[in-house]
């Protein structure tokens, strides 16, 4: 029994292609899903699967400097040392934040999506960013 892409559901007997970019090349998805609106959700992750899988690497490496370089800047700029550490842990409660808010957008990982499908991936992604937004927010709180 075929499961739904999108919800997990069982008895998703129909299919529906969808472009994924996987290690760096386009390729074409057979998905199941058992509803319209599944089958919708299931569009609107492959699109923007494809926007920032190409993306994702620039992304990290971005986030790494900037987190890195805004803390240490602003303890530069204040000579106070106490921003390096509080900046760095905002920088990951941002972060956590952007988890939060797009549980997808950052997922390029297709292998995942078909083991739990984009429901329980979005929501495994949302309690993540939550817990990070906390766990910074808590190390913040510590510090000052
Ligand atoms: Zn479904």
């Amino acid at each position: 029994m075929s499961r739904c892409a999108y919800c997990k559901k069982e008895g998703a007997s129909k299919k529906t292609a969808v472009h994924f970019w996987i290690q760096n090349r386009q390729k074409i998805k057979e998905l199941d899903y058992c509803s319209e609106a599944c089958k919708q959700k299931i569009h609107k992750f492959a699109v923007l699967q494809k926007t920032n899988a190409n993306r994702f690497t620039g992304f990290v490496l971005l986030w790494m400097i900037a987190a890195l370089i805004i803390p240490l800047a602003l303890k530069t700029i204040t000579g106070n040392p106490i921003f390096f550490p509080v900046g760095a842990l905002a920088m990951l409660g941002i972060l956590g934040l952007i988890i939060t808010i797009y549980p997808l957008g950052l997922s390029t990982n297709t292998k995942l999506v078909e083991k739990i499908g984009i429901k329980y991936m979005a929501f495994y992604f949302r309690i993540t960013g939550i817990l990070l937004v906390v766990s910074a927010f808590v190390m913040i709180k510590d510090r000052i």
